[in-house]
C-alpha cells in the first residue's frame, strides 16, 4: 500500500516539526532529506506519511518551484493521496515568494482550483484571527520577524501577504465559521470556490479549530500550512494518536553527543552534562585553525571512554567566547571549521560503534547528516517539544538512532533525558 499523506517542507527543521506532529497524531512518518535520487521507494515502506525536507524557503522562487515539483512527483509516485505544503508558522516569505509561487505550481500540477493556507500553531503561540497572524501576544508585524534579514514580515494580514505573491484571488475562512463546525467550513469553502477564490487563509485560535479545519479539507488534493494543521489530518484516514506510531527499531551500541550549537539552551545542557562528571572533549576552533588534529584527538578521547556511557564532544561556548573566536577567524570561517570538524568526529564516532547519537545545533545537524550519508529518517518518540528520536539507515545498512536538536530546543537535562527515553522505548 502506498503512503497516505505526502508533505513538502521548505526547510529541514520545519520538516521535522511537521513529522513530529503527524507522529503524535497517529501516523508513522518518514522524513527524507531532499528528493531521493535513486527511486528510494524502500525508504517509504510502512509509512503513512512521508515528509520531504527541501531548502526552498529563501532561494529564488523558480528554484523553489522546481524543487517542490520534483518532490510532488516523488510523493505521487509513492501513492500520496493528499499533499501538504509546509512553511514556517511565521509565514516567512517576500512579495516574490516563495509560498505563493510554490502553491500556484502545486495547484497547477495537481489540477486543482482551491486550497487553504494557515500557519496557525496555537501550541507554539501562533494564531490567526480575522486573517491576521499573531506571534504570542503581538501581531506578526510587531514581532521580531519584522527585522528578519531574509524575510522581514511587516504585514500581519495574510490575505494581503499571500495576495501579493499570486495572481489567484485570496479569500478568508474566519473564526466564526470555524467555531460553527466542520459543515460550516465546508459550506464556506463551497461559497469561496464558486466565487472563483483559489486560496483561503483560515483562521485558527485553538487546536479545536485546526481539528475542524482538518476534517473539512479531507477531500482537497492540496493543503498548505505550518505544522499545526497536521494535528487534524490523520483522523481523516481513521488514525488516532497511539504510541505505536512512534515505534523505532530497538536501540543499541555506544552513545555520544556532538554539540556545535552556541545557543543559550545548549550552553545550559552542556553545563548540566559536564556537572555529572561524564567524559567530555572540548573542540577549540583556534586549535583547528592552527592545524592541530582536533578530530583525531577527539576520537582518541572518545574511544577510551565510549564503553563507560555517553561521551560528549562539544564546541559550545558562551556568546562572549564565540565573539572572541569570530573576531580572530571571521564568523563564517569559524562556523565552517567547527561544522567540518564536528561532522568528521560524528563519522568517526559511528565508525567506532556509536549507534545512539545526539546532535545539537541546526547547522551542525545538517553537516553531520550529510557526512554520515543519511537520506531518510524514521520519526520516533518525542524527547522534548519538537525534538523526536529518529532512526536512520547508514549507507552500510546498519541502523543509527539519531536526534537533531536545533539550538534553543530542549530542557536543561536534554542529553540525559534523550538517552533515558531510548532505554524506555
Ligand atoms: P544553533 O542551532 O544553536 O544556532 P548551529 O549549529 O545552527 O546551532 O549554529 C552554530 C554555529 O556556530 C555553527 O556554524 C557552528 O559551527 C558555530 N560554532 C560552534 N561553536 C563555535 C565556537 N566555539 N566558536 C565559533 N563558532 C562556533
Amino acid at each position: 500500500m502506498g503512503i497516505r499523506l505526502g508533505a513538502i517542507a521548505d526547510d529541514f527543521t520545519g520538516a521535522t516539526d511537521l513529522a513530529n506532529n503527524l507522529v503524535r497524531a497517529g501516523m508513522r512518518v518518514v522524513q527524507l532529506i531532499d528528493v531521493p535520487e535513486d527511486g528510494g521507494a524502500a525508504l517509504a515502506q510502512d509509512a503513512d506519511a512521508v515528509v520531504i525536507a527541501l531548502k526552498s524557503r529563501t532561494v529564488p522562487a523558480a528554484e523553489a518551484v522546481d524543487a517542490s515539483l520534483r518532490a510532488l512527483a516523488w510523493l505521487r509516485g509513492a501513492g500520496a493521496e493528499q499533499i501538504y505544503f509546509k512553511y514556517c508558522s511565521t509565514f516567512d516569505s517576500t512579495p516574490a515568494g516563495n509560498i505563493g509561487p510554490v502553491t500556484d505550481a502545486l495547484m497547477d500540477a495537481l489540477d486543482t482550483d482551491f486550497t487553504v493556507a494557515t500557519p496557525a500553531f496555537p501550541d507554539n503561540g501562533r494564531t490567526v484571527f480575522k486573517g491576521h497572524l499573531f506571534v504570542g501576544d503581538v501581531l506578526l508585524s510587531e514581532s521580531g520577524m519584522r527585522h528578519h534579514p531574509l524575510t522581514p514580515m511587516t504585514d500581519s494580514d495574510l490575505v494581503s501577504v499571500l495576495g501579493a505573491q499570486t495572481t489567484r484571488p485570496v479569500g478568508l475562512i474566519d473564526h466564526t465559521v470555524l467555531a460553527a463546525g466542520t459543515d460550516a467550513v465546508r459550506a464556506r469553502i463551497g461559497e469561496l470556490r464558486s466565487a472563483g477564490v483559489a486560496f483561503a487563509i483560515a483562521d485558527a485560535v485553538s487546536n479545536d479549530d485546526l481539528v475542524r479545519l482538518g476534517e473539512a479539507v479531507r477531500d482537497l488534493p492540496l493543503v498548505t500550512a505550518g505544522s499545526g494543521l497536521a494535528i487534524g489530518l490523520p483522523a481523516n484516514w481513521g488514525l488516532r494518536p497511539t504510541s505505536a506510531a512512534a515505534q523505532l527499531p530497538p536501540a543499541g551500541g555506544h552513545r555520544a553527543i556532538v554539540s556545535g550549537s552556541v545557543s543559550v539552551a545548549t550552553n545550559g545542557q552542556v553545563r548540566a552534562f559536564l556537572d555529572t562528571g561524564r567524559p567530555a572533549f572540548c573542540v577549540d576552533p583556534l586549535r583547528i585553525a592552527s592545524g592541530a588534529d582536533v578530530t583525531g584527538e577527539a576520537l582518541a578521547f572518545a574511544e577510551a571512554h565510549l564503553a563507560e556511557g555517553p561521551v560528549l564532544v562539544y564546541s559550545t561556548e558562551t556568546p562572549d567566547a564565540v565573539r572572541g573566536v569570530q573576531s580572530r577567524l571571521g564568523a563564517a570561517e569559524a562556523g565552517e571549521l567547527v561544522e567540518r570538524t564536528l561532522a568528521e568526529v560524528a563519522r568517526g564516532l559511528v565508525a567506532r560503534g556509536v549507534r545512539r547519537l545526539v546532535v545539537a545545533g541546526g547547522e551542525t545537524s545538517g553537516a553531520v547528516v550529510q557526512a554520515l550519508g543519511i537520506t531518510g529518517l524514521r520519526i520516533g518518540p518525542q524527547i522534548d517539544p519538537g525534538v523526536p528520536w529518529c532512526a536512520a539507515h547508514l549507507p552500510d545498512g546498519d541502523t543509527l538512532h539519531l536526534t537533531l536538536k536545533s539550538g534553543n530546543f530542549g530542557g536543561p537535562d536534554f542529553f540525559s533525558a534523550a538517552f533515558a527515553l531510548l532505554e524506555e522505548s
